[in-house]
């Protein structure tokens, strides 16, 4: 059974790279720059880049001996959502992208897991799955509005910021403190 089936990247795909015109030899080099619309569900769960928002790929693509080097930046927008008061974020990101792609059977593509080191398929190279690496590991897990943000008092829900500093909830709910004896007893 062969180790591939058939390429069956589309080389007009924007995330999909063609290496037809650089020459393998190593240290041949090629530019891409380009803009690219964001595939669906690129981020983590609170942030991430809106489906169809314009990438900004900035690559640099370079012959080794075994496979071809794609090295630079990928902008875009974020948007999300933060996670102490929930208000929208809107801000932008820049990955950093550093990846080897093998070519098809080199002492790499034999010796390597297909985890570790890239595959080219044919003249291609299918940019998404290092994209979406370094996008889940650039933005935040818990992203916030603002370092700072002080969040939700917890008993209103309203924002620490369009309340008093003085605010504060001085009667107990007669339903917590009946729990807090029961805890006592237990003890
Ligand atoms: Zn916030
Ligand atoms: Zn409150």
């Amino acid at each position: 059974m062969p180790k591939y089936s058939p390429s069956n990247l589309n080389p007009r795909s924007p995330l999909v790279l063609d290496t037809r015109d650089l020459p393998r030899r190593p240290g041949a080099m090629r530019t891409v720059k380009r803009v690219a619309p964001a595939p669906a569900d690129l981020g983590v769960e609170l942030i991430g880049v809106p489906e169809g928002a314009d990438l900004d790929l900035d690559l640099r693509l370079e012959s080794v001996s075994e496979g071809v080097l794609v090295s630079g930046t990928i902008s875009g927008p974020v948007r999300g959502e933060c996670g102490r008061c929930l208000r929208e974020i809107n801000d932008s990101m820049v990955v950093n992208v550093q990846e080897l792609y093998a070519y098809e059977d080199s002492t790499t593509d034999s010796t390597t897991d297909e985890d570790e080191v890239g595959r080219m398929q044919g003249d291609l190279i299918d940019l998404e799955p290092a994209l979406r690496d370094a996008v889940v590991l650039t933005l935040p897990t818990n992203p916030l509005c603002r370092e700072d943000c002080p969040g939700l008092c917890p008993e209103c829900g309203v924002h620490w910021d369009d309340l008093p500093v003085d605010h504060s909830h001085q009667q107990i709910d007669p339903r917590w403190a009946g729990l807090s004896q029961l805890n006592r007893t237990e003890e």
